[in-house]
């Protein structure tokens, strides 16, 4: 039986590249850095200051598994979701034997079920999921409340997370992420932490859940409709974009064209609480987080 102290990032990845060769349309980018990893096992302790021994954790697309390694190693349940068949296969081989509480679960991260119970996620995410991932992630943690999110993602889409560099990075994503979860932007990593290795820079982030004051009551389905409706052209005034109907208004509860109609035209007329006058002229990305919310709120008013 292969003990869990003798392996190492290094070796899981040479195993697996002495079988197979890693596939760039799963985003096979697999991590190598004993650093990175550690400091990434790190934070999933760290971010509530307990430790990971008996906590559910979910992998989304193992790989190798070098950060299933780490976790493993802090004797946390893992439950990992891996969709290539090789990895599979490697993975079976490699940590059937050892001496840990393992659960692979072979499949589609974003059509199978997942299981019940996860306190936490950690993934070095494949970019070409990154959005619906975290939609999926958000719909979990509404039934299944989350304790922190843990993601190695493209740096560039963690700033979009979270918003961090003012207008150009504002947008739906990060709008409506910003409803349930601080986003926490933590170390950047280099394409030479990977093999093989990305073409751009990826980044360590932590979404947290919180419990918003101003979110209470919010009807979030109509605010992730409008947001995306009016960054839909974030060059157009915000005049503009609201005058028109939201194409999926429809599928919001008691919402239909001739409301939205009524109500636009009422709402560029005035000043909401927390808007100057000339609002209406502002681009979308001009507006705060606090003024999205102002204005989901007037909308949506009886
Ligand atoms: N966690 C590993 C591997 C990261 S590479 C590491 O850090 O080294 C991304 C992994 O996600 C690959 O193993 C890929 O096969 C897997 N993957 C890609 N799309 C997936 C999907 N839709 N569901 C589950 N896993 C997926």
């Amino acid at each position: 039986m292969t003990q869990i102290e003798d392996l190492s990032p290094r070796l899981l990845i040479d195993l697996f590249r002495d079988r197979f060769h890693p596939k760039k349309s799963l985003g096979q980018h697999l991590l190598v850095d004993s650093e990175v990893i550690d400091h990434t096992i790190k934070l999933a302790c760290k971010s509530d200051n307990k430790p990971l021994e008996g906590k559910k954790i979910l992998e989304i697309g193992p790989g190798a598994g070098s950060l299933t390694l780490g976790l493993l190693k802090e004797k946390s349940k893992v439950f990992a979701i891996e969709i290539d068949d090789d990895a599979i296969s490697h993975l079976d081989r490699i940590f059937k034997n050892i001496d840990g509480d393992f659960e692979l679960i072979h499949g589609d991260a974003l059509s199978v079920k997942w299981p019940e119970g996860i306190k936490k996620i950690i993934s070095n995410i494949p970019y070409q999921i990154s959005s619906p991932i975290l939609s999926k992630i958000g719909q979990y943690h509404s039934q299944n409340p989350l304790e922190s999110i843990i993601l190695l993602i493209q740096d560039e889409f963690a700033s979009r997370m979270a918003m961090s560099d003012g207008e150009y990075d504002m947008g739906p994503l990060g709008l409506n992420l910003w409803l349930d979860f601080n986003i926490i932007l933590d170390k950047k990593v280099h394409p030479s932490s990977f093999i093989p290795q990305p073409k751009v820079n990826s980044r360590l982030i932590i979404m947290e859940p919180v419990n918003r004051e101003e979110t209470k009551e919010l009807d979030k389905n109509l605010f992730r409709i409008i947001t995306k409706h009016c960054f839909s052209n974030r060059r157009r005034k915000i005049s503009t974009l609201l005058s028109k109907v939201p194409s999926r208004l429809s599928r919001v509860r008691n919402w239909h064209k001739s409301r939205w109609k009524n109500k636009i035209k009422n709402i560029l007329n005035y000043n909401p609480p927390g808007f100057d006058s000339g609002w209406t002229d502002l681009r979308p990305d001009r507006l705060t987080v606090q003024q999205w919310i102002i204005l989901r709120k007037e909308i949506g008013k009886p």
